[in-house]
Formats: C-alpha cells, sequence, structure tokens
C-alpha cells in the first residue's frame, strides 16, 4: 500500500502548531502516512531572537538574519512565529510551494486568509488531482457573486475536496500541549474514500450577493457539481473519519469528527468578529458582564448567519455544542489576538492595525479583514440591522461609532 504525504500549507504560529501535531501523529501511524511532514514556508529573513532557546551569540546562525526555511531546519524551531517551542525532525520547512505539495495526498490549508487566492493561482495544476484538503483557516471569501466558505473557495480553485477543522485552539497552548479540543469537518462524498458519507448530506452553499432575496443553493450544487472529483488511488488508505482523526488527534488535542463544513468554518470565521468586540469593551474596563453579554450576542448572530445564509448546511448544534462554535467565541474572547489587539487599541487610542503592526511581529488578525468582509455581504442583503454586533464592529472600526456606544448599539437586539 502506498502511504499518504502530507504538506502543511502555511508555517504562521497556527501552521507551525499544526505541522506539530500532525508530524507526530505521521510517526504514529507509519502504515497511513509518509513520516515527513512538508510545511511550506513563506520565506523571509529573520534574526535568531534572544529568546530562542538556540540562541548562541557565537553561532554564525545567530549572528546576522538568516532564510526562516534554514532556521527551522536546522534548528527545529520557528524562531519567528513559534519561538521556544521543539518541532518533531520530521517537519521539513520548504520554501518552494510548488515542491512541498509534489505528490502529496493530504493539503492542510493554514495561513491567513488573505492569502488563499494567490496560494490557490500558484497550485493550480501543480497538485496531484486525487489530493484532498484539510482548511485550518478562520475567514470568508465575499465577492460580487457572494459569501463563499474558504474550504469551497479553494474546493473550486484546486479541483479537490476540502473539509475544515477549527475549535477553541489559541496556537500557543496547543503548541505546548495543553489540553484542547477541536472540530474537524470532513464529508467527502462516497467517491473519495470508498465509503459513504457519514451523513450524505450537503455541507455548504453559497449565497448570491446581487439577490435581495438570497438565493440559497446547497453545496453540492455549488461545489460538487463544479468539481469532479478524482478517487482517490486505490493502493492508498481510505481517508474515512477514522484516518483523518488519526492524522490530528492528539493526547493533548483532541479531535472530533463532524460533516458540517459550513457549520465549522462559519464558527471559526465569525467569533474573530465577536472576539474584536470583547477586546473593546474589555479596554473600556468594562468587566467580564460586558464581555459575557458580547459572547451571548455573538454565539446567537453565528447562529441566525448560519440559519440564514447556510440553511440547507450549518446546523444549529455544530454553534452551539461542538469546540468551533462557543468553545471558540469564549477562548477567543479571553485570550486570542483580535481580542487582546482590540483591548490595546481602546486603552491606548490607536488603531487595531497599528497595534496589529507594532505588537503582533507578522502575525495576522483575520477579524479586522472578516468585519468588512461580512459586512459588505449583509449590506448587499440589506440585513446589517439583523446582525447588530457585527454591524456594531464594523461601524467601530470604520471610527462611525466608539467602542463605548455598544450598548446602544445592541440595543437593536431586543
Ligand atoms: P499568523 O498570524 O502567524 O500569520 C503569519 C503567516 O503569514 C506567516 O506564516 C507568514 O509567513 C505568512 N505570510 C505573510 N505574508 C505572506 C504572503 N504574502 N503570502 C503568504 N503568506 C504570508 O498565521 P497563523 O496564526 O498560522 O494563522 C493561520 C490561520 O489559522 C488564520 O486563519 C487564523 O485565524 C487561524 N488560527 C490561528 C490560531 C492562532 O492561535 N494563531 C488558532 C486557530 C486558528
Ligand atoms: P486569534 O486569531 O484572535 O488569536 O484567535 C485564535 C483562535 O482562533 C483561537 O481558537
Amino acid at each position: 500500500k502506498k502511504k499518504h504525504k502530507v504538506t502543511i500549507i502555511g508555517s504562521g504560529n497556527w501552521g507551525t502548531t499544526i505541522a506539530k501535531v500532525v508530524a507526530e501523529n505521521t510517526q504514529q501511524y507509519p502504515n497511513l502516512f509518509e513520516e515527513n511532514v512538508q510545511m511550506w514556508v513563506f520565506e523571509e529573513e529573520v534574526m535568531v531572537p534572544l529568546s530562542s532557546k538556540h540562541y548562541d551569540p557565537d553561532s554564525p546562525l545567530c549572528n546576522k538574519p538568516q532564510k526562516l526555511s534554514k532556521l527551522i531546519n536546522e534548528l527545529h524551531e520557528n524562531v519567528k512565529y513559534l519561538p521556544t517551542i521543539d518541532l518533531p525532525k520530521n517537519v521539513i520547512a520548504n520554501p518552494s510551494l510548488q515542491d512541498s505539495v509534489k505528490e502529496s495526498t493530504i493539503l492542510v490549508f493554514n495561513l491567513p486568509h488573505q492569502f488563499i487566492p494567490k496560494v490557490c493561482q500558484e497550485l493550480q495544476g501543480k497538485i496531484v488531482p486525487y489530493a484532498r484538503g484539510i482548511s485550518c483557516i478562520k475567514g470568508v471569501e465575499v465577492s460580487e457573486k457572494g459569501i463563499k466558505l474558504l474550504a469551497d473557495m479553494i474546493s473550486e480553485r484546486l479541483g479537490i475536496y476540502c473539509g475544515a477543522l477549527s475549535g477553541a485552539n489559541i496556537a500557543t497552548e496547543v503548541a505546548l500541549e495543553k489540553y484542547s479540543e477541536t472540530t474537524v469537518a470532513y464529508d467527502p462524498p462516497s467517491i473519495d474514500s470508498r465509503q459513504p458519507s457519514p451523513t450524505g448530506s450537503p455541507t455548504g452553499s453559497q449565497v448570491n450577493l446581487a439577490s435581495p432575496t438570497p438565493e440559497k443553493k446547497d453545496y453540492e450544487g455549488s461545489h460538487r457539481k463544479q468539481v469532479v472529483l478524482q478517487p482517490l488511488p486505490h493502493d492508498y488508505p481510505a481517508l474515512s473519519h477514522e484516518n483523518m482523526r488519526k492524522l490530528f488527534h492528539r493526547p493533548y488535542f483532541h479531535a472530533r469528527l463532524v460533516d458540517d463544513v459550513a457549520g465549522v468554518s462559519l464558527g471559526g470565521a465569525l467569533k474573530n468578529i465577536v472576539a474584536l468586540g470583547a477586546g473593546f469593551v474589555d479596554g473600556l474596563g468594562w468587566g467580564d458582564n460586558a464581555k459575557a453579554a458580547i459572547m451571548r450576542v455573538g454565539i446567537q448572530e453565528e447562529v441566525k448567519f448560519g440559519k440564514t445564509f447556510f440553511a440547507e448546511s450549518a446546523r444549529v448544534s455544530t454553534f452551539t455544542e461542538e469546540s468551533c462554535g462557543v468553545a471558540d467565541v469564549i477562548t477567543s474572547c479571553m485570550g486570542g489576538r483580535n481580542f487582546r489587539c482590540a483591548k490595546m487599541s481602546v486603552e491606548r487610542g490607536v488603531s487595531i492595525n497599528d497595534v496589529e503592526r507594532t505588537e503582533l511581529n507578522g502575525q495576522k488578525l483575520q477579524g479586522t479583514s472578516t468585519a468588512y468582509e461580512v459586512n459588505a455581504f449583509l449590506k448587499g442583503q440589506g440585513m446589517e440591522k439583523e446582525f447588530p454586533l457585527f454591524t456594531a464592529i464594523y461601524n467601530i472600526l470604520e471610527g462611525t461609532y466608539e467602542p463605548a456606544d455598544l450598548p446602544d448599539l445592541l440595543v437593536a437586539d431586543q
């Protein structure tokens, strides 16, 4: 039997963490997966920081900037995006996107969502046609045609099936092997794994922006009919839920497999807007009750968004019962980067973009762009008022309102 070769596309804070998780599992299941895990690195020159456990003033590696991929392969540490964490030696950093995906049957997309269109463009025609994807990216794609899940976008652009992984997963905690849960949505048509999909139910949908009444199409209509899936060759192990779980589950990282790609993707994207709201009220010093109020409305709007625009696919229980829903709202509103940067922006009286530039050392916020993208979509639907929190966060980012206006803006929630 052949083994699955895995490539992680992205090597930021979460990309590197997932590479670590997956590389531990490819060691554990040598019959299923090739041991070495490729990790595509967007190349840049960096200095080894003093905080790195490999910092040595006498080492030639440490006295001038070095290519990040070289540092990862020599030190087995991503000194810029995941400093101080030891990476398994079978994580192989590769600065060539095309080389990193060669012959890979499992592509794990894990980079800030704004870079996905370009990466997909570069990957077209460079991957095996029977590759399968998992998107760990938290965001959505909005265009004049409507709103699209990133898993669907990847699927359409590359002609492959793509599922999603999302959960209450602050990367550094996972990298430190502190217990957490995650949700993996994997629902390929039966052609994929030679096993029936768990429920056979649709998993996503697309909404037409131009239409005042959303024209709903189910996932199979918008995705599977356009993408002619290539069956996985018979000499590869089936990519069943069980084997997908083996790729992601660790004793400290509990993966629950579901088939709701839309719910998992929307939970991950929308909670970043909610976390900005929690950061704004915390920055005002308003305390835990205020933050809890933002979380409550946020979960409510997530559910409503799923029910309104992804009715055929997203399940309410995914938002209310899975890690990718309520749990991710909670953790992100307590310690995520969107929360922390929004809080600092209020405390310092500067824009959140300035805080992102000065405090995140190249890491990227997803909540700000998602707030704009979701607002553009809601405006197109004439439904801004139906989602007062999402709309308020957009207006605060725009400078139309202040964080202190949030209680008034949320009265519309009555
Ligand atoms: P990050 O915020 O650390 O982003 C930096 C990454 O972007 C680096 O790998 C950098 O090389 C890359 N980059 C910069 N410019 C680029 C370009 N022009 N083209 C391609 N890549 C470029 O990234 P991350 O934390 O790994 O986030 C990836 C996704 O994972 C996001 O959608 C995020 O919401 C999600 N996520 C993050 C966390 C977390 O705690 N960090 C947890 C769960 C999910
Ligand atoms: P931030 O991007 O706000 O850090 O959120 C991380 C995350 O997604 C936790 O689940």
